[in-house]
């Protein structure tokens, strides 16, 4: 992650305060993570030798509930990165109306370079470390960049071998079999689906059929991608690290999947047989892409793909934020300003923790629930809160992005101040 991340987080943070009616204390609180843990990890290497990895977990704010957020293994992971995710989580769990607040964590480790035993190691030799730190009532993880549900399965186990019974709750993103969630592997792309379709007609209108691009055709943008076309939208390109493609008419987006899936390339496209499916098309760079003149854009990657250097050349009428902080603060004010409708990460991404909230409640109550039925309670929440967020920027005259955070604020204060521990507490009505 970049430089200047945590200050363009607290940048709309400050901006948000304005449009918000909290209270000094709420603002006193959100001024740094409640509790910032650094442990060391030692790990045997499978040579024999020993080494050690630094590892962090924050938990920024938990006002509302227990502190939420995934576990990161990167080599650039930093306590100011972790803490800065942190932050976002608060936010995030806040604007989708989670019962919970915010936390992340992180192991500065390139996992490609351990063994699939190291990495066992050290993800149980993690969970040691911040046993004390975390618990289905405290603080629960789940995956981020570069864990996934193996590594889960690893430290729900670890977890539940140290408390000596079994504690499925600690943690999110588990493999179904060990009491993960229906739905989980495709909710981030399904909560922007939902997201984008709610105020589709109000941003573009009902004139045409709408096209769309989507920088990041990984877990959440091949998802976001597929719902869209099969509501009829005209998905023109799509990208991933290795180069994009473009068709004016159209992709087929289901063949582009199976192609992925196949050969691990979008460009494979080409020299499969079922040309019918694929149709011709040509390569798109990243710059490109971000440019095209499209209804919608998906920056679906890493963070700070659109910044200063080309905020300007940006076309689209609506960008939906799926990875988290894909703008930077000083491009968003371009966009603003050129009249582009930034549907914002913290509620366009969201899908997932709120279905982490459901594998957290279905383990509560040990009880599963079928896949309608995630789909079902996904769908409303993300569409509740868009038009709540979207009579919110209506009322306050502001972007949809100062207006989360602005509605995040307030129902943080209000927990804060429910508590009424101070003289700040003021009963409201
Ligand atoms: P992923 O690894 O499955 O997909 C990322 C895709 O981006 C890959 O296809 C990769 O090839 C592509 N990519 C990388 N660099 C690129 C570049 N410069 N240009 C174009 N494409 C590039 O990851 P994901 O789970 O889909 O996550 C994508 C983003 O969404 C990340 O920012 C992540 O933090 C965010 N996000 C994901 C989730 C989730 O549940 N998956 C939840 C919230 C936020």
């Amino acid at each position: 992650m970049s430089d200047g991340l945590f200050s363009d987080a607290t940048s709309v943070l400050t901006e948000a305060m304005q449009y918000a009616d909290i209270s000094p204390d709420t603002v006193e609180l959100l001024r740094q993570p409640k509790s910032v843990l650094q442990v060391s990890i030692p790990v045997r290497r499978d040579d024999g030798t020993l080494d050690s990895f630094t590892g962090y977990r924050v938990r920024y704010n938990d006002s509302r509930g227990p502190t939420k957020g995934g576990i990161r293994f990167h080599p650039s992971v930093t306590v100011d990165e972790v803490q800065t995710l942190a932050f976002w989580m608060t936010i995030k769990t806040a604007i989708v109306d989670l019962p919970y607040g915010g936390g992340k964590g992180g192991i500065t480790v390139d996992p490609k370079a351990l063994s699939t035993h190291e990495l066992e190691r050290l993800s149980r030799g993690y969970i040691d470390a911040i046993a004390d730190f975390i618990g289905p009532d405290v603080d629960i993880p789940a995956p981020d960049v570069y864990t996934n549900e193996l590594v889960m399965s690893w430290m729900m186990d670890q977890y539940s071998t140290i408390r000596r019974q079994r504690v499925p709750d600690v943690i999110t993103g588990k493999p179904i079999t060990l009491g993960g969630s229906l739905g989980r592997s495709t909710a981030t792309g399904d909560g922007g689906f939902y997201v984008a379709k709610t105020l589709l007609s109000r941003v573009i209108g009902n004139e045409h059929q709408p096209t769309v691009a989507v920088q990041g055709f990984g877990n959440a943008g091949a998802v976001i991608a597929a719902r869209l076309h099969e509501i009829g939208c005209r998905v023109v390109a799509v990208s991933d690290s290795k180069g994009g493609i473009f068709r004016p008419e159209g992709l087929d987006v289901p063949s582009v999947q199976r192609v992925k899936q196949d050969s691990g390339l979008l460009t494979a496209a080409q020299f499969q047989g079922n040309v019918c499916d694929i149709q011709d098309y040509e390569p798109v760079t990243q710059d490109e892409l971000l440019a095209l003149d499209v209804d919608i854009l998906v920056p679906a990657a890493l963070e700070n793909a659109i910044t200063t250097r080309n905020a300007e050349s940006v076309q689209a009428k609506m960008i939906v934020e799926l990875a988290n902080g894909p703008i930077s603060a000083e491009a968003d004010k371009i966009l603003h300003r050129n009249g582009i409708t930034v549907l914002p990460d913290v509620l366009a991404n969201a899908g997932g923790v709120v279905v982490s909230y459901f594998e957290w409640v279905q383990n509560r109550q040990g009880f599963p629930w079928t896949a309608e039925q995630v789909d079902e309670r996904l769908q409303t929440r993300m569409i509740t809160e868009t038009e709540r967020l979207w009579s919110a920027a209506t009322e306050r005259n502001t972007s949809l992005r100062v207006a989360a955070y602005a509605l995040a604020l307030e129902r943080i204060g209000e927990a804060v101040d429910a508590k009424g521990s101070t003289d700040a507490y003021r009963p409201k009505g």
